[in-house]
C-alpha cells in the first residue's frame, strides 16, 4: 500500500466569506453548480460543506417573514456541500432545487429554488465554512485500498469532491461510485463522472441505478433500473473487504421522526436507513462507514 499525500490545508475555525459568483453550470433541469470567488484562501477538506443564511437575500425577505410567522421559528441557514476538490482553483457548490409538492409538504421550500434559478454571475453572497467530518482521513486512507460511495440525488455532491480528491492524492485507492436517481435526467454530474471514468480508467467504477425511469436506458455501461440493493453491495464488498463507505442522501428527518413518534408509528426508512441496514447485514464495521443525511 503506498503512503498518502499530506492532507489538504485545513482552516482551523469556521469563517465567514463574502463570495462572488464567478459562473454557473446547469447540471440538470433542477440542479445548478455555482462556482465562487471567495476573496480569501479556501482551506477545506473534500466532503465538507458551507452554510448559507436565507436572511441575507432581499428578494426572499417577504417569504422568509411569512414562513417564520407560520413556523413560529427563525429560518436556519441551509447547508451545501462543496462539489469542488481542495486543489481546484474555484470553490463550487451544487444545489438541487427542492420542488414543492403541496400534497406532501406543509411549506414551500425556501432557499434551494432561489439559488438554482435566481442568482447570477457577479452576484455576491455570504457563506460560512468550512464544516463537517464527512471526509476521508489520511488514517482511513492508509488502511484501505477501496472506497465505496453510496449516494442518492444531491447526495452525490460531497462524494464527487471526495472522489476527485482521493483519486489525485491516494494512488493506491480504487473507488466504486454507486449512484441512485429517479430518472436518467435527474443524474447530476453525468458528464463529470463519465470524464473521471475515462481519465482514471480501472481506478473508478461508476454504477447508476434508476428507480423510476420509464424511458429507454442510455447506452452506457452499468446503468440499470431499480434500487441499490443488498446483492449489489455484497458483490462489491466481498471483492473489497476493507472498503471505507461514504453514504449520502435523504434520510428520515428529525421532524418526520417526531411526527411519527407522536402518532405511535415508525417512519418508513429512506435511502440512508436502507443503506445502513444493508451495510449492517453485511457486517461492515460502523467505524468504516461515514454518513451525511440531507433529509
Ligand atoms: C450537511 C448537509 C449538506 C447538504 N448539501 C447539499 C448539497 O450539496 N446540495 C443540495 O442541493 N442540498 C444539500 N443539502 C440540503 C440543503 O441544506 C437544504 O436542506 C435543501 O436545499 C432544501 O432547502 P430549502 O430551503 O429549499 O427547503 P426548506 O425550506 O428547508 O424545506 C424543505 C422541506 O422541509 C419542509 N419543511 C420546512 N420547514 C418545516 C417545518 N417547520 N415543519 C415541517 N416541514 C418543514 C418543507 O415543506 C420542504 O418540504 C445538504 C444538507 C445537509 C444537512
Amino acid at each position: 500500500m503506498s503512503a498518502s499525500a499530506p492532507t489538504a490545508r485545513v482552516t482551523p475555525s469556521v469563517s465567514e466569506f463574502r463570495a462572488v459568483i464567478r459562473d454557473s453550470v446547469v447540471n440538470t433541469p433542477h440542479t445548478k453548480t455555482l462556482r465562487l470567488d471567495l476573496g480569501a484562501p479556501a482551506g477545506y477538506r473534500a466532503g465538507q460543506y458551507v452554510t448559507i443564511d436565507p436572511h441575507q437575500f432581499a428578494e426572499l425577505r417577504s417569504i422568509v417573514g411569512s414562513l417564520e410567522q407560520l413556523k413560529r421559528r427563525r429560518e436556519a441557514p441551509r447547508a451545501y456541500s462543496l462539489s469542488s476538490a481542495p486543489d481546484e482553483p474555484c470553490v463550487a457548490i451544487t444545489v438541487k432545487e427542492e420542488v414543492f409538492d403541496p400534497s406532501d409538504a406543509p411549506f414551500p421550500p425556501l432557499l434551494s429554488g432561489f439559488l438554482v434559478h435566481e442568482v447570477r454571475a457577479g452576484d455576491a453572497l455570504t457563506l460560512r465554512g468550512f464544516v463537517g467530518t464527512y471526509t476521508l482521513t489520511d488514517e482511513a486512507a492508509a488502511e484501505t485500498d477501496h472506497v465505496l460511495h453510496l449516494c442518492a440525488g444531491s447526495g452525490s455532491v460531497a462524494n464527487l469532491s471526495i472522489l476527485k480528491d482521493s483519486l489525485r492524492r491516494h494512488s493506491h485507492i480504487r473507488h466504486t461510485f454507486v449512484y441512485s436517481n429517479r430518472t436518467w435526467q435527474d443524474v447530476i454530474f453525468r458528464s463529470e463522472l463519465r470524464a473521471i471514468r475515462a481519465y482514471w480508467g480501472e481506478r473508478v467504477q461508476v454504477i447508476h441505478r434508476l428507480t423510476r425511469e420509464n424511458g429507454p436506458l442510455p447506452g452506457e455501461a452499468n446503468v440499470a433500473r431499480g434500487r441499490i440493493d443488498f446483492d449489489l453491495l455484497r458483490t462489491i464488498l466481498v471483492a473489497h473487504p476493507t472498503s471505507r463507505v461514504f453514504v449520502c442522501g435523504p434520510g428520515v428527518s428529525v421532524r418526520e421522526r417526531r411526527a411519527a413518534a407522536a402518532q405511535g408509528t415508525t417512519p418508513a426508512p429512506r435511502f440512508m436507513e436502507t443503506m445502513l441496514g444493508h451495510l449492517d447485514a453485511l457486517a461492515v464495521p460502523r467505524a468504516h462507514i461515514k454518513m451525511e443525511a440531507y433529509g
